[in-house]
């Protein structure tokens, strides 16, 4: 997307280099069964074994942990529905600000299959506290999910306080860490959580692949049955390629995370300076302290975010006013109003969203073009 200046790596990042190098050879030749008898195939199933185990050790997971899925949709979806049909126990918790691929399969294992749903407030700061989802718990509750990072506003979630007040109930933990590992080390030897999705092409790997991870003693209901693959807990042949492209890109990601979140917090506090003294009256969405370095969601009052984003397309800026998924809803942001917005105020929001091609140039340009766009649409449509 050449010229077009991209805040909106929340939605979805470009693929990097090395990543499309390493995937490569599995788009060409490479291109056998693994499951086939042959040579080759064993070839290609020798290097799917060195991309697990890859992929366990940059996450403190041991290889028989980790499920390669089509992406976190999937699984989240095979965590939640997976823990839930596996047991006898009937009661479910999550947090209002949980991206709809967690919300959702929980609102249908309570409306088609008879489970007890608790939807955890969170606060103005877009927080759950820890004494919230233990209030929440049940004797019979079955699985506990809480984002790590939001996707909307960037607020990091208390996982280890939570975790252990799960552990020390022996009740499963589901984490959506989809956004987290791009900034937050994720060690699962120490950290106390049993289920934990990723996806790939949020850094900077391919779409359709992600994975996750179950440990070890567990209960789980496959969602995909079929050829056996994935030690028969999720049928179907491999994406090798996009297998291969996800491990280098955790890799990548892995070595690259303290320069990486230092830089996106340095370029996103001068995008929301540059914002600030071209815009008085806006407002920062969740938490800045307790929050991802790459993240900002501002309400800009009375003006309205979908023409606002049309505005900064035209000019050559791409953002967003919410989750991608449910961009071109007509729907405010659940999550904004679960922080306590308006409708109105959640209609007035943009979301931007930093990552590693960006520059300090950028960052002014984008303020001069958002607090331009601004001006003209309050002046159009003033409220
Ligand atoms: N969870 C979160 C927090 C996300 O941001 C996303 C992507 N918008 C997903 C899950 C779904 O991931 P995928 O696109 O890989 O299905």
């Amino acid at each position: 997307m050449p010229d077009l200046i991209y805040l909106d790596h929340a939605a979805t990042t470009r693929l990097r280099p090395e990543v499309r190098a390493a995937m490569a050879p599995f788009l060409d030749d490479l291109y056998a069964n693994p499951s086939s008898v042959y040579r080759v195939a064993q070839t290609v199933r020798s290097k799917l074994d060195v991309a697990r185990d890859a992929v366990a050790r940059a996450l403190g997971a041991s290889p028989s942990e980790i499920i390669f899925t089509s992406g976190a949709t999937e699984s989240n979806n095979a965590a939640i529905k997976g823990v839930a049909l596996a047991g006898q126990r009937r009661h479910l918790v999550t947090t209002a600000i949980e991206h709809h691929s967690v919300l959702h399969p929980m609102e249908e294992l309570a409306a088609r299959w008879g489970f007890d749903l608790t939807v955890v407030a969170v606060g103005a700061d877009g927080r759950v506290a820890p004494a919230a989802i233990e209030s929440a718990l049940r004797p019979d509750t079955a699985l506990v999910s809480v984002m790590w990072a939001n996707n909307e506003i960037g607020t990091l979630q208390p996982i280890e306080e939570i975790g252990e007040i799960l552990r020390a109930r022996r009740i499963p933990f589901h984490v959506d860490a989809v956004q987290a590992v791009n900034y937050l080390p994720i060690n699962l030897a120490t950290a106390p959580i049993d289920l934990l999705s990723l996806s790939a092409h949020k850094i900077y790997g391919p779409k359709g692949s992600g994975l996750l991870y179950i440990r070890r003693g567990t209960s789980f209901f496959p969602l995909l049955t079929g050829g056996g693959q994935e030690r028969n807990r999720r049928a179907g042949t491999e994406n090798v390629a996009g297998i291969m492209g996800f491990a280098e890109a955790l890799g990548l990601c892995s070595s690259d995370r303290p320069v990486a979140a230092a830089r996106a917090r340095r370029l996103r506090d001068r995008l929301l300076e540059e914002l600030q003294s071209r815009i008085r009256d806006l407002r920062v969405n969740g938490s800045l302290h307790d929050r991802l370095p790459n993240n900002l969601n501002v309400t800009i009052p009375g003006c309205h975010s979908e023409s606002l984003l049309v505005a900064l397309d035209l000019a050559g800026v791409v953002a967003s006013s919410g989750s991608a998924c449910t961009s071109g809803s007509l729907d405010p942001s659940h999550v904004l109003l679960a922080l306590g917005l308006s409708e109105s105020e959640a209609r007035s929001s943009l979301r931007l969203t930093l990552g590693r091609e960006n520059t300090e140039t950028e960052m002014v340009r984008a303020a001069e073009t958002i607090a331009g766009a601004a001006s003209r649409l309050r002046r159009l449509a003033p409220v």
